[in-house]
């Protein structure tokens, strides 16, 4: 509809076009030097029962801090990396760095109370050599599979299920657990659950922002929390940010969640610091039950 008219809107147009043009030569120029240049680094939100806000295992999030363009969101870059082809090697360091991070924990004393959980993009899923990554990745730092739960997404799911079904059969029987997170929001069918070996669902955040509002949400949380009891599946909220919705959930009998009102996702050395030392995440606020002193 621009295009019409006296030029001045046409060319607004494509401006903007070959703006977004530039950023995405950009963002693809830089992120092929950026794992070399060491400018990817992984931070950790907690992951916490909610009606205690005990501390129980925490996800890894890649961050991009590029001396150009500054922090670059894993929402923009991750989708350009697929584009190039560049998930494999870069979910390989993701691993690599969340197994070092372990490693070291564990050699300062430190008990991170239960798995971290790292996030593998479908390209990354369906890379044929994503079994010898992984494997090359355990020798290499001699961290157990049973510390680590994968995330996959139901995209990571469709291209080839008898494929996909028996990747990770042998995750499981590496000692990985397998959840899949932004559960509610892919394509595939529920028939999938009792396809797949899978061990927690992560409830997509969006439902849990709309759950106060929308008697819709609240009803797939309800349901999808009832399922996954029937199956013997765990569940985790994700972006819980209010005593609102922690209260909700845990009225839902909702018991493990992740979301800023616990904690924000935080720098390694932060996080070691403050989270591996000191574990209920409840703000002060809160009508859940504080563990006693
Ligand atoms: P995700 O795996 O579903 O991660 C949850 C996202 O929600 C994270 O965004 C986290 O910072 C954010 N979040 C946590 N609590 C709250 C909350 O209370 N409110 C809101 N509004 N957001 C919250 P982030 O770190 O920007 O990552 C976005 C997505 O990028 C991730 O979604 C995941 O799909 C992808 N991603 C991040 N790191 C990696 C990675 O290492 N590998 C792969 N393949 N994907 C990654
Ligand atoms: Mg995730
Ligand atoms: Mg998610
Ligand atoms: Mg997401």
């Amino acid at each position: 509809s621009k295009v019409k008219g006296a030029g001045g809107g046409y060319c607004l147009y494509k401006r903007d076009m070959s703006h977004l043009l530039t950023r995405k030569l950009e963002l693809v120029q830089r992120l092929e030097c950026a794992l070399a240049e060491g400018n990817l680094h992984l931070y950790y939100q907690p992951k916490v029962e909610l009606y205690a806000g005990m501390m129980v295992g925490a996800e890894a999030l890649l961050r991009w801090q590029d001396p150009v363009l500054g922090w670059v969101s894993p929402a923009e870059f991750i989708p350009v990396a697929e584009g190039r082809g560049l998930m494999p090697q870069i979910g390989e360091w993701v691993l690599k760095t969340a197994c070092q991070h372990i490693k070291s924990w564990k050699s300062k004393g430190l008990n991170c109370r239960g798995k971290i959980a790292v996030n593998v993009s479908a390209q990354q899923f369906g890379d044929p050599y994503f079994l010898e990554r992984v494997a090359r990745v355990l020798e290499e730092t001699g961290v157990l599979p049973s510390n680590i739960e994968l995330e996959l997404t139901e995209s990571c799911l469709m291209d080839d299920p008898e494929r996909m079904s028996e990747i990770m059969k042998s995750l499981r029987g590496m000692g990985f657990s397998i959840a899949i997170d932004d559960f509610g929001t892919g394509y595939s069918s529920l028939a999938y659950l009792k396809r797949f070996p899978i061990d927690t669902l992560k409830i997509d955040q969006t439902f849990v922002k709309n759950m106060l509002d929308d008697n819709n949400d609240k009803a797939i949380i309800s349901t999808i929390l009832a399922i996954a009891k029937q199956m013997g599946l765990m569940t985790v909220a994700e972006g819980v940010e209010t005593e609102e919705q922690r209260c909700a959930l845990q009225k839902l009998g909702c018991v493990l969640a992740q979301g800023y009102y616990f904690c924000r996702p935080e720098p390694m050395d932060d996080f070691t610091e403050k989270r591996l030392k000191a574990v209920c995440l409840l703000p002060k606020n809160s009508n859940a039950k504080q563990p006693a002193m």
